[in-house]
């Protein structure tokens, strides 16, 4: 039995570059997206196998898809080894702080906080209700060998492990997306309360923060971006790519760093270095 993740929004830009690296990493995966099943989980089927991709159409910010969805993935393969916290929106339009809505607020903070920090809560209950399942072959032999063979002492693999995608909007302000900001700051808290609450059962959180990253997020403001670019703000002057993000949560949820929790990992280029 392969090692299960959860990945919300795995159907387009960055979930879908994380599906598709889990899947060949070994995991097998499901996906929650609004949309009805689009042509990209046929083609992580046709590249994965039928039977590795589950897609479940539903929105996060809705407490009983939630729980469609862990019940969808426990009955098909019952175990939960990973959740990628990757849904997110952006405020339907950019306003200034003096003109947001209330409405905006509660849509922009449903998906990309409160949606997060139950369904955290939901996949940490339904692990610690099957955790009886054996652990995923591999890390312990190969850590072993690596470190010279028997007697060596192995880390303890987590029990399973949550990865929050923030935003480098956690901590740089944008006078024109206040709620996108504040649900980005929210989802820091919340990896470091579930880093703190979890670490006594077995299970990790990390967040990771991507910065710029081409998708359709970030398609409106292309040319901004661009500009940004081009006046040399970036250490590594290129946009980011789902791939790039995609690699951070390969190495994290490969359980590889079971002696760290609550870790913020950037998958910006370098643009939170402050410069001088
Ligand atoms: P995207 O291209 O707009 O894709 C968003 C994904 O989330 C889609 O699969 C979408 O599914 C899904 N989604 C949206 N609302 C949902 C809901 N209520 N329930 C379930 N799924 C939902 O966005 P992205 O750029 O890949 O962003 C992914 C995450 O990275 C977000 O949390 C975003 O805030 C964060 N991020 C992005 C950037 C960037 O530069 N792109 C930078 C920092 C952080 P449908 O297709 O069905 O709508």
């Amino acid at each position: 039995m392969p090692p299960v993740a959860l990945v919300t929004g795995g159907s387009r830009g960055i979930g879908l570059g994380v599906s598709r690296r889990l899947l060949q990493d070994g995991f097998a995966v499901a996906i929650l997206a609004r949309r009805p099943s689009p042509a990209a989980v046929a083609e992580l089927r046709a590249e994965a196998g039928e039977d590795r991709v589950l897609y479940l159409q539903g929105s996060v910010a809705d407490l009983a898809d939630q729980r469609r969805y862990l019940d969808a993935a426990l009955e098909r393969w019952g175990r939960l080894d990973l959740l990628v916290n990757n849904a997110g929106v952006a405020p339907a339009v950019r306003a200034d702080l003096l003109e947001a809505t209330p409405e905006s607020f509660d849509r922009v903070l449903g998906v990309n906080l409160r949606g997060p920090h139950f369904l955290t809560q939901a996949f940490a209950r339904a692990v610690l209700g099957h955790r009886l399942d054996p652990p995923p072959p591999d890390s312990r032999a190969a850590w072993s060998e690596s470190a010279g063979g028997a007697g060596a002492d192995p880390p303890d693999r987590p029990l399973a492990t949550i990865v929050n995608i923030s935003s480098i909007s956690a901590t740089a302000v944008s006078t024109d997306r206040g709620d996108y900001c504040l649900s980005k700051a929210g989802l820091a808290m919340a990896t470091q309360l579930w880093a703190v609450r979890l670490a006594p059962v077995g299970i990790v959180v990390y967040e990771v923060r991507p910065g710029i990253i081409a998708t359709d997020m970030t398609a409106a403001a292309r040319a901004k971006y661009d500009q940004f670019l081009a006046d040399g703000h970036l250490p590594i002057a290129r946009w980011g790519r789902p791939a790039d993000v995609a690699a951070a949560v390969s190495l994290l949820a490969a359980g590889g760093t079971p002696y760290s929790t609550g870790e913020v990992f950037h998958v910006d280029g370098g643009l939170h270095t402050p410069v001088l």
